[in-house]
């Protein structure tokens, strides 16, 4: 079946036709691709079209589509067996090499997704320290987890309100908002709250507004305020982990948190996540402590298999000075050709992640990556896609360049884009 018929059947049996919002096209119309099957750096759809992929299952495929030795492990893997519910070496071996690579893990835990390992991380940090509050940022996206799809309250240190139907009132009143990048908005709300908060959680490399940095200085800040009030520092690393290094934004930018939450590479691209941090904190955890979390399915044999293929592979090539001068040529290409048909563009990265926000200012919190075209972006995203690139198809999410990514497949995108975007204006 080609694309449209699917997605009507599609629609007729899932809600939206997707199993995650983002992947139905709503923010720049049209029918989503079907996927039929990748290959490194590529994927072919349904109808037999072939796209270089930049959303790359939006994070967890740094080795590209199908790398050898991950297809490899997972064969061997489920053929002893694709679950136990009792432990396996391979939960041990992963839980060391993360240990090994990210500064603030001294003990792990592993869930199933991003969104249960945000949540678990923030259960660990209100029983660890006994408080309630949790500071988030304006922007940044720690899975769909009730008390954090929050929108702030009317003023700052005020507590947030709910941001989606179906979270009620009393589940976002322990959240506080503030925006990213602006300590000022930080220390009010430590000065006002401090004693009651349990944890600030924060993508250390912002990804799901858009790639935003932050500005220097920032993540020192927030080191230094919650140390001094006894409030637990948690990074969202699951875009960022393993991905801007094996260290991920603690290692890069030097800042070490007290808990950090990991996703998508982790993975390999089997659903599996985890959360970690110092042995401590770690030990308020059942069935040592008095905190409760569990998974039928957590350390899954074929997903830790995937997981350890991919981190092994990344421990053994260290292929992050390639990743970061692949995606420095992509941006450089984007930019001048945005720059030959005056397109104004902001252009925001770290190593492999990054985005083209088609907006003259700035973009260094929500408000600002808001400022963005998204009628231009989706015209942009469209021409690409015709072109056989596929990009996220929203203005406000990173784009991802793997290892897989070869010279051809960048020198491609560059020349869709200097005939896309002088269609744009
Ligand atoms: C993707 C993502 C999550 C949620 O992970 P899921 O596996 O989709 O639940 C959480 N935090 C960040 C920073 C993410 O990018």
């Amino acid at each position: 079946m080609d694309c449209q018929s699917l997605w009507k059947a599609a629609r007729a049996v899932i809600p939206g036709g997707v199993n995650s919002p983002v992947r139905a096209f709503g923010a720049v119309g049209g029918t989503p691709v079907f996927a039929e099957s990748g290959c490194g750096a590529t994927f072919r759809d349904v109808d037999g079209k072939e796209y270089v992929d930049y959303v790359m299952s939006w994070g967890p495929l740094i080795l590209g589509h199908a790398p050898q030795r991950v297809v490899d492990a997972v064969r061997e893997a489920c053929l002893k067996g694709t679950s136990f519910g009792m432990p396996t070496a391979g939960e041990t071996r992963l839980a060391e090499c993360i240990v090994d690579c990210v500064p603030s893990v001294e003990k792990v835990r592993m869930v199933n997704s991003g969104t249960e390992a945000a949540m678990s991380a923030i259960r660990l940090a209100r029983g660890f320290t006994g408080r309630d509050l949790v500071v988030k940022f304006q922007g940044c996206y720690h899975g769909h987890v009730d008390g954090l799809l929050a929108a702030a309250g009317s003023g700052v240190a005020t507590f947030a309100i709910p941001d989606t139907q179906g979270v009620p009132v009393s589940y976002t009143e322990k959240t506080v908002i503030a925006p990213y990048n602006d300590p000022r908005a930080v220390k009010r709300i430590f000065e006002k709250l401090g004693d009651q908060i349990a944890c600030l959680i924060v993508e250390p490399i912002a990804g799901n507004m858009g790639v935003v940095p932050p500005a220097p200085g920032f993540l020192e800040l927030l080191r230094d305020i919650t140390r001094h009030y006894d409030s637990l520092l948690v990074f969202d690393e699951v875009i960022s982990g393993f991905r801007v290094g094996l260290g991920g934004a603690q290692e890069y930018f030097g800042v070490t948190p007290d808990v950090t939450v990991l996703g998508k590479i982790i993975g390999g691209g089997l659903p599996a996540a985890a959360y970690g941090g110092r042995s401590d904190i770690m030990a308020v955890l059942a069935p040592e402590g008095g905190v409760y979390q569990a998974g039928t399915l957590s350390g899954n044999p074929l997903a830790v298999a995937a997981g350890l293929a991919t981190v092994e592979t990344l421990m053994d090539e260290r292929p992050y000075a390639q990743l970061n001068a692949q995606a420095a040529t992509l941006a450089a290409g984007m930019r001048e050709a945005a720059q030959a048909a005056g397109v104004k563009v902001q252009q925001n990265r770290v190593g492999s992640m990054q985005t083209l926000f088609f907006t003259d200012t700035p973009v260094s919190d929500y408000v600002t990556a808001k400022t963005s075209d998204t009628d231009k972006y989706a015209r942009f995203f469209h021409g690409m896609l015709a072109h056989g690139v596929y990009f996220a198809p929203s203005q406000f999410e990173a784009g991802f360049v793997s290892t897989a990514h070869t010279d051809a497949d960048i020198r491609k995108t560059i020349a869709a884009a200097n005939v896309v975007m002088k269609e744009l204006v």
